[in-house]
């Protein structure tokens, strides 16, 4: 592991430069690097979470001997899979000062680390279709101003006003939007690819195709991690692993509070901007939005059965493609252009984990479940001073797995249990 890697500076300057050059000057983004015997710190994983938090770690807290091991290719579980969408309105003051740190971060993100994150914050939409959802609505923008987060509701003729297109089925008539002007989409392969590229600069070692097997542990403490490139020894082990953090962890012996389930997400063949801003309603439980390249990004809920079938079925993408054809009939003759799922881990009370165990040194960061790619900064910032310092930052304390003991659960299905 070297301190100082070669980097070259993202910029109109630099492109133009690098054009004389022929575009061959450019370094790698990072450092593909090998794995060295021992560390100050592992992570497992190289998702959005795991690079974010070898990042922190680096940039924050000066911890330099850190490798992040990823069994594939980084980004390429669900941070790679997912239909990108951030937004901090949540219920619970510690839900929405976990996601509102986030969301700040990522107003700064493509500055700090120099690489454009294409975060674009054309608001995210809760649409109301009866009277229940309206005051449910009208609870919930209650509450995020309460919790100091942007919120907006409007009318039904005032949303229909601002949402261009929408032609809802009578069964389905809007009464009331809840705006986040705020809350917007990002390009999830870029937040991955950003991280690792800060990381490695800062002389983090990201290791692809390294599959952790198997952990040492004596005297209740964590001594090496075991991989299929070898035996890594290190003191502080962070589990950054969604979707498998439940394997990677009963492979240390712990048995974590999780269900694991497939979600799923479709993306229609591109077309000229019809929709410039994002939707979720709950009544048909779907969300859309419409990408750069003019797909539009359609999700619904979990397949509610556990499964790592990374495959979908397909009854969830009818209901999800006619939920949309509910508020917009005129897309019924786009066709879908790919398919995909994704397995998240989905906690007792649909809220995040990030804790101590009870083997000395391991902690874990997971339990994201549907909502975990908005999350990538304050995961990773809040992760990373887990592991410096074996304390949770104040914004974390609640997300510990002494809840599940205590019972002081942070119930956010409501918020957080459509995929989003
Ligand atoms: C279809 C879909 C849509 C979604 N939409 C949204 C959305 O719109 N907004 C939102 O906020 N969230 C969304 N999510 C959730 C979000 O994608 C996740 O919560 C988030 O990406 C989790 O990031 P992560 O870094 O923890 O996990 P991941 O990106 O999955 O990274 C974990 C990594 O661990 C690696 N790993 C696992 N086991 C091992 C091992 N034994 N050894 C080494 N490496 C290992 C995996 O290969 C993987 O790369 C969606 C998810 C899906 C599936």
């Amino acid at each position: 592991m070297t301190a100082a890697r070669p980097w070259r500076r993202y910029s109109g300057l630099s492109l133009l430069r690098a054009g004389f050059e022929r575009q061959r000057g450019w370094p790698p983004a990072f450092i593909d690097a090998t794995p060295q015997s021992s560390y100050d710190v592992v992570i497992v994983g190289g998702g959005g979470h795991g690079l974010a938090t070898a990042y922190y770690l680096a940039r924050h807290h000066g911890v330099r001997r850190i490798c992040v091991l990823e069994k594939g290719w980084i980004g390429g579980g669900n941070t790679g899979r997912n239909t990108t969408v951030i937004r901090s309105n949540y219920f619970f003051p510690e839900s929405a000062a976990l996601y509102d740190l986030s969301l700040r971060l990522y107003e700064g993100l493509s500055a700090e680390l120099n690489y454009n994150i294409m975060f674009s914050q054309r608001g995210v939409w809760m649409l109301g279709h009866s009277r229940h959802d309206e005051e449910i609505l009208r609870r919930s923008a209650n509450a995020m101003l309460l919790n100091g987060v942007d919120a907006e509701f409007y009318n039904d003729a005032e949303t229909h006003r601002r949402i261009r297109g929408l032609h809802p089925n009578p069964s389905f008539p809007i009464r009331c939007g809840l705006l986040q002007p705020r809350g917007g989409v990002a390009r999830h392969d870029a937040v991955a690819w950003a991280y690792a590229r800060a990381a490695s600069r800062l002389g983090v070692d990201i290791i692809q195709n390294c599959e952790v097997l198997g952990f040492e542990i004596s005297d209740g403490r964590v001594r090496s991690v075991r991989t299929s490139r070898g035996d890594i020894r290190a003191p502080v082990v962070g589990l950054a692993a969604a979707g498998h953090s439940s394997n990677v962890a009963g492979l240390a012996g712990l048995s974590l509070p999780l269900t694991s389930y497939a979600l799923q997400a479709f993306v229609s063949e591109p077309v000229k901007p019809v929709l410039d801003t994002v939707l979720i309603t709950s009544a048909t439980g779907v969300y859309l939005s419409q990408s750069d390249k003019g797909e539009l990004v359609i999700g619904g809920g979990l397949d509610l059965f556990p499964s790592y079938a990374q495959r979908g079925s397909l009854p969830n993408m009818e209901r999800s493609a006619a939920g949309v054809l509910e508020l917009f009939p005129q897309f019924s003759r786009l066709r879908f252009l790919r398919q995909w799922a994704g397995i998240c881990d989905v906690s007792h009370d649909s809220s995040p984990i990030l804790s101590a165990t009870e083997v000395e040194g391991l902690y874990v960061n997971c339990g994201w479940g549907t909502g975990g790619f908005k999350a990538i900064p304050a995961g990773g910032w809040l992760f990373s001073h887990l592991l410096a310092t074996g304390r949770s930052e104040a914004r974390a304390r609640a997300f510990t797995l002494e809840r599940f003991l205590t019972g002081a659960m942070i119930d956010e299905a409501g918020a957080a249990a459509i995929a989003h």
